[in-house]
């Protein structure tokens, strides 16, 4: 499903990485290199015990502070719905808002900016008196080689 030349993908998400943890400031260290890598090394989402076992991590504090940092830093994203992580495909941009769509048998996972719409969900949380403070659209279901 979309990623047709993964290997390419890659390369790419690994530098895009780089330079936001340089903007940043950041030292993209070898612990978030190597869980960064093993996110995008699919587009599939991990959860924390899957990412530990593929990176042969352990020491789990160290695997979970890395999350954290590329989760707050915008290079991976949580999926609420399955606990699990995946790295982001559009860290070049600063804040977004993203729908994701979830295939909950094999766990691929495809994000699609949704900045533009988001106001939407969030005029209508403010017409609740409701301060959005995250949106995520999480959708559920099976991707094309599922079905
Ligand atoms: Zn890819
Ligand atoms: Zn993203
Ligand atoms: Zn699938």
């Amino acid at each position: 499903m979309g990623c047709q030349q993964h290997h390419q993908c890659e390369i790419e998400a690994v530098q895009t990485a780089e330079m936001l943890c340089e903007k940043h400031s950041h030292r993209f260290t070898e612990s978030r290199r190597q869980v960064f890598e093993a996110l995008i090394s699919s587009h599939k989402a991990l959860t924390a015990k899957e990412l530990m076992q593929f990176i042969e991590n352990k020491q789990p504090p160290i695997t979970y502070r890395a999350l954290e940092f590329l989760t707050e830093i915008g290079l991976a994203h949580h999926i609420s719905s399955i606990n699990a992580y995946i790295a982001c495909t559009h860290a070049h941009k600063e804040a977004h808002i993203s729908e994701f769509l979830i295939c909950t048998n094999c766990h691929e996972i495809k994000e699609i900016d949704f900045s533009e719409q988001a106001s939407i969900i969030e005029n209508s949380a403010k017409k609740s008196n409701f301060k959005p403070l995250e949106t995520n659209i999480e959708v559920l279901g099976l991707c094309a080689s599922c079905q």
